[in-house]
Formats: structure tokens, sequence, C-alpha cells
């Protein structure tokens, strides 16, 4: 049986040929999967019942289970998703300015990067997310709220250049027009920086939106904070972001969880200034958000020096925004996912 929700709509073309059918009924099939996002072939009514009987010979449609869902004073919804091997991830739905709400979606289970202070990374790699795991995550939230324009943030658990295909294909069929048709422009994808898949990335899926856990530009210090930058120096993840084709009039993202007497010292401003001087930039600075499986020697910087901070920089000419943790009181704030029995 084939994962239809999986399938590019090309893919789906060639197998609805083989069966016989007409290549009308593949972008007729796409479009109910992936805008109307029907859970079972016997809802698409205007498609024949002995036609339908052949697809579901051929095709599943995976769904996922939500186990859970809690929801935060600022409105910030956390989902726990139970995947078919019982997995669990975590979903956020963050509502934003306008009337806006923003998805952000996990890619694995867990996450094996290791950085000292994320709580996916405490919890080890269990495994990548397929594509239909992942579009689930979406399709979900936007049936049950009802909502029509979103933003997706690849930033849940796990790092996303390190299950490539899978988020590659998950996200060209978010844009695909015949599908869900959401914007580039309104899709992120943050990563703790992997060179060569950046570089495949600039190939594959340009004019997204690119955000760097840098959280350190002193390479020695982010070696410690993050067990990447070892194998992937700054220097050379810099250079390679340094020409990613972006959105108009939109800039690469840094984000930096300021750790107290780590990250947040007047060398480390110094630092950033010569590392961002020459990048079209925003830095957004993430107050770190403690959690049960924090190393003890982690503390976030008291919220007056990081407005201190974040005021220096922007008196050098640097674009600077601090994030409000949304979702923090309910564990959903950056770096807080983290699941059992997984
Ligand atoms: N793996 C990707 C995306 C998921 S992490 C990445 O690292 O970019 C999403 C963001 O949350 C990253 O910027 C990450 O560094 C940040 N983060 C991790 N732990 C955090 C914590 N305890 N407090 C605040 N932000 C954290
Ligand atoms: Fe993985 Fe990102 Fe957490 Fe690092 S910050 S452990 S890359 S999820």
């Amino acid at each position: 049986m084939i994962d239809i929700l999986s399938l590019y709509r090309e893919e789906l073309e060639s197998l609805i040929l083989e069966l016989g059918l007409e290549r009308y009924r593949a972008s007729q099939l796409f479009s109910f999967i992936h805008k109307h996002r029907v859970e079972r072939f016997d809802d698409i009514s205007v498609i024949k019942k002995e036609i339908r009987a052949s697809l579901k010979e051929l095709f599943y449609i995976p769904s996922i289970v939500c186990k859970k869902k809690t929801r935060s004073n600022d409105m910030t919804t956390k989902y726990l998703f139970q995947l078919a091997d019982l997995a669990n991830i975590e979903t956020v739905l963050i509502p934003m300015k306008d009337n806006r709400y923003t998805i952000c979606v996990s890619t694995q289970v867990g996450c094996r990067m290791g950085c000292k202070f994320c709580a996916t990374g405490k919890m080890g790699f269990k495994r990548n997310l397929t594509v239909s795991e992942i579009l689930l995550q979406v399709y979900y939230i936007l049936k049950e709220q009802k909502l029509k324009n979103v933003n997706v943030v690849y930033m849940g658990m796990g790092e996303p250049l390190d299950n490539y295909d899978n988020v590659v294909k998950s996200i060209k069929i978010l844009i695909d027009e015949d599908g869900c048709n959401i914007s580039k422009r309104r899709i992120t994808l943050s990563t703790c920086g992997i060179v060569d898949k950046i570089e495949k990335l600039k190939k594959d899926l340009p004019y997204i939106n690119m955000a760097l856990s840098l959280h350190c530009a002193i390479d020695e210090k982010r070696s410690y904070l993050m067990p990447i930058n070892k194998k992937h120096k700054l220097e050379d993840v810099m250079k390679s972001l340094s020409t990613f084709p972006m959105p108009r009039r939109k800039r690469i993202t840094f984000e930096y969880v300021m750790i107290k007497g780590i990250n947040d010292t007047k060398e480390d401003r110094k630092a950033l200034l010569r590392l961002l001087s020459t990048y079209k930039s925003k830095l957004n600075i993430i107050p770190l958000n403690k959690h049960d499986l924090m190393d003890a020697d982690l503390e976030p910087t008291e919220k007056r020096n990081i407005e201190e901070f974040a005021e220096f920089l922007r008196s050098k000419g640097m674009f600077v925004t601090i994030r409000d943790s949304k979702g923090s009181s309910i564990d959903a704030a950056c770096g807080m996912l983290a699941t059992k029995n997984s």
C-alpha cells in the first residue's frame, strides 16, 4: 500500500496512469488530499465508487492522532501527536499579529545534535519523521482551527536538515498551488548549520526564509554549546548562508539564545558585530527557556541585561528583535519540546 499523502503530484500522476485512469484524476485527487484534506476516499463523492475501490487497493490516506492539547494564557496551543508506531511529537500553534497564525512543526522524534540548552537535544535521536507525518501536523491544525493563511516554521523538535529529503519534499508539497498553496515567503527553516545541506537547499528550494541557530559568534564557545560547530565551522556556515537566495525584502534570521555569563558578555557583543556586519541580517534574541532536562550550569540572562545587549547592537546599526517566549507556561516555547514514550 502506498502512502498517498507523501507523493508529489507527478508521482501520483504516473501511478494513476498505471492504474489505467485518466491523467486529470491525479490533479483532482491531489487537490482533494492536500487542499480539502479529505481523510477517506469515500469522502470524494465526485469520483465514482468503482474508481474509489481501485484507489483503495493501491493507496491509503495516513492520519495522525492528537492525544493532548494544551493552551497557555497567551493562546499558544501545544499539540501532542501520536504516530503510527506510538512515537510522540509536539507541534505548536502560535497566534501572531493581524489574526495570523504560525505553526511550528517537528521534523524528527528527538534530535542527534545534542545542543546543551535544548530539551529535544537531551532526548537523543529516535527517528526521522516521514513526509506525511510532517504534513499531517499542519493539516490537522488547519482543519481543526479552520485556518487558511498560516506561516509554517520548521523549528519544532529535530534538525530539519538532518532529515533533508523528507523536509524538502514536505515543503514542496505545502507550496504546491493545487495543494495547500502556502507561499514560500511564509515558510521558514531553522537549522543549527550543516553546510553541505545548506548548499543543496540553495538548488532544491531557494527563496524560503532561512534561520540559523547561531547562539554564539565565538567558535570555541559555540562548540561548547552546540557540538555540530566542531564539524561545521561557523565561518563555513556563514559563507554558505551569505549566498542563500532569500525572498524579496527578507533577511536571514540569526537566533541567539541568551545564557547568563556564557554568551552575553561584552566580548560576545563585539564578536557578533564583527560576524554580522556584512550581512543583511536580523538577530533574534531568545531568552533561555528553562526546562527539566536543562544542565544546572545554564541560567537565563536577566531581562535588563538582554535589553542592554540588544540596545548596544542596535546603536551600531544592527536589526535586533527580542522574541517573547510564547507558550513557556505550557513548555511549548523554543527548546522546550520533548516527549516521553518515544
Ligand atoms: N534544530 C533546529 C530547529 C529546532 S530548535 C535549530 O536548532 O535551529 C528551534 C529553536 O529553539 C532554535 O533556535 C534553538 O536553538 C532554540 N532553543 C533550543 N533550546 C532552547 C531553550 N532552552 N531556550 C530557548 N530557545 C531554545
Ligand atoms: Fe537539535 Fe535544534 Fe535542539 Fe540543537 S537546538 S538539539 S539542533 S533541535
